[in-house]
């Protein structure tokens, strides 16, 4: 457990949280600012600070909670869709430096819009960063 780390205190109990799923290596519970209704966030209960930093193993026992999650919020929320979100670096939104996969039921008549607008790039673009990436 990491001294001062909100969600490693809801792992341990000692914060209040409305959880909706656990298991050996992870928990899921509603976030307490919901983009949706349903918005719901999954962690490993092990201390990982971000996606560098979560071991494979956590990784994909996330994963595959946040799959079981998505399955029963189209079941039981009745939801159209859902988007997975991590944010890793203050740069990428993240504000709790506990690794955390968003579960966000999505409807067709929900406010969200896409944070951003996809660019208009020249080919070449694309290849050097592909290039950069090999
Ligand atoms: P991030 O911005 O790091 O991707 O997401 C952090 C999320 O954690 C935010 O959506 C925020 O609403 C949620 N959150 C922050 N503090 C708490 C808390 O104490 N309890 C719960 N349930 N969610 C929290
Ligand atoms: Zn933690």
């Amino acid at each position: 457990m990491a001294d001062d780390c909100i969600f490693c205190k809801i792992v341990a109990g000692e914060m209040p949280s409305e959880i909706d799923q656990e298991d050996e290596h992870t928990i899921a519970f509603m976030d307490i600012n919901p983009w949706t209704r349903g918005h719901a966030l999954v962690i490993p209960r092990n201390h990982s600070a971000n996606l560098y930093e979560i071991p494979d193993e956590d990784l994909a026992h996330v994963a595959q909670a946040a799959k079981r999650l998505a399955e029963r919020m189209r079941e039981r929320l009745g939801c159209d869709g859902i988007n997975l979100l991590n944010s890793t670096g203050q740069a990428a939104w993240q504000t709790v430096f506990h690794f955390h996969m968003h579960v966000i039921p999505r409807y067709e008549d929900d406010p969200l819009k896409l944070p951003g607008s996809p660019q208009q790039v020249e080919q070449e673009q694309l290849a050097e960063v592909a290039a950069e990436l090999r």
